[in-house]
C-alpha cells in the first residue's frame, strides 16, 4: 500500500476495524474510507455495488461481521449465518468487479474442527466436525475463506485470509448477554466491585483454555500482512500461548481490584475445550505479538471505565 492508496476499512467502528483504522492513521495512510452501517448496509448487494463503483478503492480490510459470544451464537444462529454470508459475498464480489488490488478477509479460529490437535495449524481446516455452538458462524467464515481462494484461482485476484484468535480491546462489546468472555468478565468484576457484591458468576467449569490477542496487535499484523503477504493460504494470528478461563478470571479480578469470590455456573456451556493457534507461519513471515495479557487488560479496563461506565 502507498500512503496515498484508497483504503476501505469495512467495520471501522468494531473491535478489529477501529484498531486497523487507528493503526493506518498512525502509520501515515491518508486516504481512508469508511461508512457506518446506517450509511452503508453491507448486507444489501445494491448498496455495496454502488459504493464500490463510486469510491475507486485500492485495498480492503474486511472487518465487518456479525459477531458474538457463545450464548449469542446459540440464540441467533440464523442471523449469524445470513448476515455474515451476505456481508462477505457482497464486499468480495464488488471488490473483484471494481478492480481492488488486494483484500484482507478476517476469519476466526472457530473455523477449526472442535477436536483438532492443538496448536491449530492452518492445514487443519475442514478435517473434522465444528463446535456446534458456533457452527453457523464458522460455516459463513469458511465460505469467506474459500471465496477468497476461489477468486484468486479463477480471477487471479490477491485476496488473503487471516484467522485471529480471541480478541479484546477498545470498542469491544461489553454487553453481558452477547459479549465474549473477556469483556463480560471486565464488566462483571467492575460492577461487583462497585456494589460490594460478594460473588461473581463465571460461566462454565473454568477449565476451557483460550488464547487472547490485543486488538492493536491484531491490527498491526493485518497491516503488515497486507503489505508483505502474497500467498493463497490463510494465516493464523495469535500470541502462541493460552490460559484457562479460571486463570483469566483471576487475572481480571486483580486488574479490576475486586476482592470477592468467583463461582462457576456449570449450567452455562463451556464451548470448545481449547483453541490455541499455531503461529509458526506468522512468525516465519516476520511478525510477533507484543502486548502481554496483563498490560492489554489494564488498557481494556481503562477504556471500559472511560467509555462504558457512563452508559450503565
Ligand atoms: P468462545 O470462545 O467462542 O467459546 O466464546 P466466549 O468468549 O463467549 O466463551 C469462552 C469461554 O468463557 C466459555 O467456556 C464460556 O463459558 C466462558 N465464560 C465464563 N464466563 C463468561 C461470561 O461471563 N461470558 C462469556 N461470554 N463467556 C464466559
Amino acid at each position: 500500500m502507498d500512503k496515498q492508496s484508497t483504503i476501505y476499512i469495512a467495520g471501522h467502528r468494531g473491535l478489529v476495524g477501529s484498531a486497523i483504522l487507528k493503526n493506518l492513521k498512525e502509520q501515515g495512510y491518508t486516504n481512508l474510507v469508511y461508512r457506518t452501517s446506517s450509511e452503508l448496509d453491507l448486507r444489501d448487494p445494491n448498496q455495496v455495488a454502488s459504493f464500490f463503483e463510486q469510491e475507486k478503492i485500492d485495498y480492503v480490510f474486511l472487518a465487518a461481521a456479525k459477531v458474538g459470544g457463545i450464548v449469542a451464537n446459540n440464540e441467533y444462529p440464523a442471523d449469524f449465518i445470513r448476515d455474515n454470508l451476505l456481508i462477505q459475498t457482497n464486499v468480495i464480489d464488488s471488490a473483484y468487479k471494481n478492480g481492488v488490488k488486494k483484500l484482507l478477509f478476517l476469519g476466526s479460529t472457530c473455523i477449526y474442527p472442535k477436536l483438532a490437535p492443538q496448536p491449530l495449524k492452518e492445514e487443519y481446516l475442514l478435517t473434522g466436525e465444528l463446535e456446534p455452538t458456533n457452527e453457523p458462524y464458522a460455516i459463513a467464515k469458511i465460505a469467506g475463506i474459500k471465496m477468497c481462494e476461489s477468486y484468486n484461482r479463477q480471477y487471479g485476484t490477491k485476496y488473503i485470509s487471516v484467522m485471529p484468535t480471541n480478541l479484546y480491546g477498545p470498542n469491544d462489546n461489553f454487553d453481558l448477554h452477547t459479549s465474549h468472555v473477556l469483556p463480560a468478565l471486565i464488566r462483571k468484576f467492575h460492577e461487583a466491585k462497585e456494589t460490594n457484591a460478594p460473588i461473581v458468576e463465571v460461566w462454565g467449569t473454568g477449565t476451557p483454555k483460550r488464547e487472547f490477542l490485543y486488538s492493536d496487535d491484531l491490527a498491526d499484523a493485518c497491516v503488515y500482512l497486507m503489505n508483505t503477504y502474497e500467498g493463497n493460504e490463510m494465516v493464523n494470528i495469535g500470541v502462541g500461548e493460552d490460559i484457562s478461563i479460571k486463570e483469566v478470571a483471576e487475572t481480571i479480578k486483580d486488574v479490576v481490584g475486586y476482592e470477592g469470590k468467583l463461582q462457576f455456573d456449570t449450567s452455562k456451556p463451556d464451548g470448545t475445550p481449547r483453541k490455541l493457534v499455531d503461529v509458526t507461519k506468522l512468525n516465519g513471515l516476520g511478525w510477533k505479538a507484543k502486548t502481554p495479557l496483563n498490560e492489554g487488560l489494564v488498557q481494556a479496563y481503562n477504556w471500559f471505565l472511560e467509555n462504558e461506565t457512563a452508559k450503565s
